[in-house]
């Protein structure tokens, strides 16, 4: 099996069966994010332990692509301090963003490692992008509601 079969498989696996999918309570704060581009939806809704990501839970339509992105990165931060899983983001975006330059950090990214494939492809990056850009909306809503 070559790398990007590899990557392939890592999605499809995720698209068939999606990890932690679904929306539960409580929660702190929920968010609805489109990628109009490609038609994907995403409602997607966090809720912290103090500074800890106790749980995301997600709806979601679309491609493959952002469908198995929002379960990779659910089981990368679930469990994961909130500074940490938005640096993981940050790491994540800067390698979606490197046109498949970035190599993978497999240590660090786990199952997201398969989206470097997609990053050479400028059309499906948002697709991959949009369960990590609702994630730190929500985060970000939940901070603004504590202070
Ligand atoms: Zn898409």
């Amino acid at each position: 099996m070559n790398i990007d079969e590899l990557y392939q498989t890592i999605i499809l696996d995720h698209y068939r069966e999606k990890h932690h999918s679904g929306l539960r309570e409580p929660y702190d704060a929920e968010v609805h994010h489109v990628n109009p581009s490609c038609g994907d939806e995403l409602t997607l809704r966090v809720a912290l332990d103090g500074d800890t990501v106790r749980d995301v839970s997600y709806e979601g339509v679309g491609c493959s692509i952002s469908q198995a992105s929002t379960s990779v990165m659910t089981d990368l931060v679930i469990g994961r301090g909130v500074e940490d899983a938005m640096g993981l983001y940050d790491d994540f975006l800067e390698m979606m963003h490197s046109k498949g330059e970035i190599a993978p950090d497999e240590d660090r990214f786990e199952d997201a490692i398969a989206f470097a494939g997609v990053s050479k492809f400028p059309a499906r990056v948002k697709c991959a992008l949009l369960s990590w850009s609702a994630l730190r909306d929500a985060v970000n809503q939940t901070s603004t509601k504590d202070s």
